[in-house]
């Protein structure tokens, strides 16, 4: 794809919107933003359709729309005509589908980011996948979406856009049904997270600050808390068994505190090809943006002597039980990964909110998947399943975290 792209940025005022409209503006002769969408922060959002002249941003709702318009008011902006303003979820999957724009980053966070996503597959364009969240949920749903309407998928997870570096494809990259030729395995790397050698036993006082503060990568606050329970990974290894049918045992994790190597695929003649380079965003981003060809990204150069030295070692799951939970849970179907990521998404957010302990996120994670267990299994080829059965684990994740949360004021008040 050589001709000038138009994109849409969902999820614009995050870690990996920032990072997308750092490189969109290094190549104004090939990349132009038409549309940009979040969720809060109406000042940043409004900076920055200022500075990408993009045409559309998508808010929430009318008060959303309200801060909008003001916060557009106070950039001195007189002579500058404003973006088309568009309100609700609708909007957000429309402008996604929008036959103005070529291209979508799918970069909100979290389920909410699905219907979305979907919609840029299902209309065709080139589709930047930072959201893993819809996958996990709705993996043959998506890929099926790619596959039926010839949309071009780009994995900009930083694991999975090496693994895509290092497989042979050709000029198009689209949605396989059977692992590449040739592929023995799918080594993903991790870093292991600010807890990797943390007293497994005082991990019930890790405050959401220290859980944020990642030792390589500088990311959102969600994936931040993902990174240090190593639920992240399990997120991984799910959406790489959709992206390359990768059957789960053939997916393996290693943790490489150096974050260097990005991801690695090994080969049945005993060849293992590697992705390196800084832990930074912009190359994947770029890589998706100008895919076939390379663009440069704004990342340093990798100066592997003063790394020195690049580890390795097994994830000890004793440590990390949410990685062998999403193993699990991919076992189990995909209903089980919907009841696994709504459970996530409710305990991180409950941490994060400082109203349970760090510990609670595996606790509340296993008892959705035992509870999603001894339930009869139900179809999930629609967006509307999908949607139906996350909200129903949502709602049984909040009941658990209640429950959690009265035992622990009884065991206070003992
Ligand atoms: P972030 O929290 O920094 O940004 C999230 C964006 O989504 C914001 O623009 C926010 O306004 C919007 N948003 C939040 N809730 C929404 C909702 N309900 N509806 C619509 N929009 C909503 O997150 P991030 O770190 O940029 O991550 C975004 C996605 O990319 C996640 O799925 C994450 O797992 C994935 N990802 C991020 C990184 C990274 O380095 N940050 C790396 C790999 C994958
Ligand atoms: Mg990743």
């Amino acid at each position: 794809m050589t001709a000038f792209q138009r994109i849409a940025v969902l999820g614009s005022t995050g870690s990996i919107g920032d990072s997308t409209l750092d490189v969109i503006a290094r190549h104004p002769d090939r990349l132009g933003v038409y549309a940009l969408s979040a969720h809060s922060r109406m000042e940043k959002l409004a900076e920055q359709a200022l500075a990408s002249a993009a045409r559309v941003v998508v808010v929430p709702d009318a008060d959303a729309a309200a801060r909008f318009r003001q916060a557009w008011a106070q950039l001195r902006t007189q002579g500058t005509t404003p973006p088309e303003i568009r309100i609700g979820a609708q909007a957000l999957a429309d402008t996604a589908a929008d036959p103005d724009c070529d291209t979508v980053m799918a970069a909100i966070v979290g389920a909410a980011g699905l219907p979305s996503a979907l919609a840029a597959a299902r209309s065709g364009k080139r589709v930047l996948l930072a959201n893993k969240e819809a996958l996990v949920a709705a993996g043959s749903l998506f890929m099926a979406a790619v596959r039926d309407h010839g949309a071009e998928l780009l994995p900009i997870d930083s694991e999975h856009n090496a693994i895509f570096q290092c497989l042979p494809h050709g000029e198009r990259a689209s949605a396989p049904t059977r692992p590449a030729a040739g592929v023995r395995r799918l080594i993903l790397t991790a870093s292991g997270g600010p807890f990797r050698q943390h007293d497994p036993d005082a991990l019930h006082a890790i405050t959401p600050a220290q859980a944020c503060k990642h030792p390589n990568w500088s990311m959102g606050r969600k994936i931040s808390v993902d990174s240090a329970t190593m639920a992240n990974k399990g997120l991984e290894v799910i959406e790489a068994h959709w992206l390359f049918a990768m059957p789960a045992d053939r997916i393996e994790v290693l943790i490489h505190p150096q974050s260097v190597v990005h991801s690695m695929v090994e080969y049945e003649d005993g060849s293992v090809l590697a992705q390196l380079g800084q832990p930074d965003m912009r190359t994947p981003i770029a890589y998706g943006l100008g895919f076939p060809d390379r663009l440069a990204s704004g990342v340093g150069l990798l100066d592997l002597a003063r790394c020195g030295r690049l580890d390795f070692e097994k994830p000890d799951l004793r440590r990390f039980p949410c990685l062998g939970l999403a193993f699990d849970a991919l076992a189990a179907g995909q209903g089980a990964c919907i009841a696994l990521n709504a459970a996530n998404e409710i305990a991180v957010d409950a941490f994060l909110r400082e109203t349970v302990p760090y510990t609670c996120i595996p606790a509340v994670i296993a008892q959705t998947l035992e509870w999603h267990a001894g339930r009869p299994s139900v179809t999930l080829d629609s967006l509307d399943d999908v949607l139906a059965e996350d909200a129903a684990a949502r709602a049984r994740a909040e009941q658990v975290l209640a429950h959690s949360r009265v035992a622990a004021t009884q065991s206070r008040g003992r």
